[in-house]
């Protein structure tokens, strides 16, 4: 699969979350959930640090896709609007 077919599979699941039906987003859901999980646990497989702390990739105890998936998985703040 190449990079850009892989980023226009990402980008499904969230324009059917964003755009789908109660029943058809619930489905897609639990189809892609368990396979987003795998890439993600795939990826960071390959950035796993050793024991001083640094990552094989990216050569650096800063290992860049450890601190970008940081970021995307923050917490969000749920607004109001979004919690009802
Ligand atoms: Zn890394």
């Amino acid at each position: 699969m190449t990079n850009q077919l892989a980023r226009r599979h990402l980008a499904a699941p969230i324009v059917i979350a964003q755009e789908g039906g109660g029943p058809a987003v619930v489905r897609m859901m639990r189809a892609e959930t368990c396979r987003l999980v795998s890439a993600i646990c795939t990826c960071l497989n390959l950035h796993e640090l050793d024991s001083a702390g640094r990552c094989p990739v990216c050569d650096s105890t800063s290992c860049a896709l450890l601190a970008q998936v940081r970021r995307a998985l923050l917490p969000v703040q749920l607004s109001t609007r979004d919690r009802q």
